[in-house]
């Protein structure tokens, strides 16, 4: 059979999935969620079997690259026995994880020997008291423990990801670039997004700019811009004085990077959404539980789902929120 892909109107190709597997976590990050939040019943969450026969359609349209998300996918029971299930499909050239780091102490062995490929750990300060403001409940020794776990267990190429915000770690760049040195990691730095109402604080207040952070990293290492590519949102530089490792910028408000997006994001009610900063989306679980036994019909209406993703996303850097989603839904 010859070789399918999935093609947006705007011809980009759209090879890789983003999976939210659980809306649950054991954190309570000030700039992704409210600190009292409701979660979704179990009845309307896809089951890991139903999750399982989402991954299979997707790489059967040549998806080539699957990365589990949450909420913390490490808290939703079975994820371990998942990602074996989906490593194992044919075609499908790696499967990643984003994690807040908190059970990889526990888990980073079995993850990788499920055939999970690479991990992303968010870690935004390295001082464990605000560490623990800025997650309402995270212990930094823990997450600490876990990306040690994830190195001894043979993980490669593990990238930090650090939201910077004004007044509250920005101070702290620079430690963060040293601490992903002595590791061996890459780390990008994120401008906070503006999904679902927060009231902690204000985004716009907060707002700290990539280049604001390069700047910062610039006085006391020399960056110089990488010239590999990986056609997602982060631009990539490398620093004189350890090269191996990359520094990444996400900057959904200073670059706009929707001309070579390559992505869409499945939520774990099993709504597809096409675009990260807009309300586009499609109810394939609804498909999905319609037809069962019937995997055609699942692939079809991903297809026609392509039709609606649209050209670019719609920051704006106000307090406005424009799309009521919490990132822990959208699947960051
Ligand atoms: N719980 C996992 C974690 O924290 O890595 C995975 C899910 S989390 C939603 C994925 C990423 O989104 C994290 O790196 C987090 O820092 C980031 N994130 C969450 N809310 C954000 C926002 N409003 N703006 C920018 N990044 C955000
Ligand atoms: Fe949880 Fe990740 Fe959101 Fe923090 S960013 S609250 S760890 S889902």
């Amino acid at each position: 059979m010859a070789q399918r892909h999935l093609t947006d109107g705007f011809a980009r190709r759209v090879d890789y999935l983003r999976m939210s597997v659980t809306d649950r976590c054991d954190f309570r990050c000030v700039y992704c969620m409210a600190e009292d939040m409701t979660f979704l019943p179990r009845q309307r969450i896809l089951t890991l079997e139903e999750l399982h026969e989402m991954a299979r359609a997707f790489v059967a349209l040549g998806t080539r690259k699957i990365r589990l998300t949450g909420g913390e996918p490490l808290v939703r029971a079975g994820v371990v026995d998942l990602c074996a299930r989906i490593a194992a499909l044919p075609g499908l050239e790696e499967l990643c994880m984003t994690t807040n780091g908190s059970q990889l102490a526990r888990l980073a062995a079995p993850l990788r020997e499920a055939g999970l490929a690479r991990l992303n750990i968010s870690l935004d300060s390295l001082n464990p008291e605000r560490f623990r403001q800025l997650t309402r409940t995270g212990d930094l020794a823990q997450v600490v423990a876990g990306i040690d776990a994830a190195n001894a267990a043979g993980f490669t190429h593990t990238k930090l990801n650090c939201v910077v915000m004004k007044g509250r770690n920005d101070d702290e760049i620079n430690d963060l670039v040293a601490f992903a040195i002595d590791r061996g990691l890459d780390i990008s730095f994120i401008e906070e997004m503006p999904l679902g109402v927060i009231t902690e604080h204000s985004r716009a207040e907060a707002f700290f700019s990539s280049e604001q952070v390069r700047e910062r990293i610039a006085e006391r290492y020399t960056l110089v811009p990488a010239t590999d590519t990986t056609h997602g949102p982060s631009r990539y530089w490398r620093l004189a004085q350890a090269p191996d490792i990359r520094i990444g910028f996400i900057s959904p408000h200073s670059h706009n990077f929707c001309a070579t997006c390559n992505r869409v994001r499945l939520t774990v009610e099993g709504r597809l959404l096409l675009c990260l900063g807009n309300e586009h989306s499609v109810d394939l679980k609804a498909m999905l539980r319609a037809h069962p036994g019937q995997p055609e019909r699942l692939e079809r209406a991903i297809i026609e789902a392509m039709a609606i993703k649209p050209a670019r996303h719609d920051f704006r850097l106000d307090d406005q929120v424009q799309v009521v989603r919490f990132m822990n839904m959208t699947g960051g």
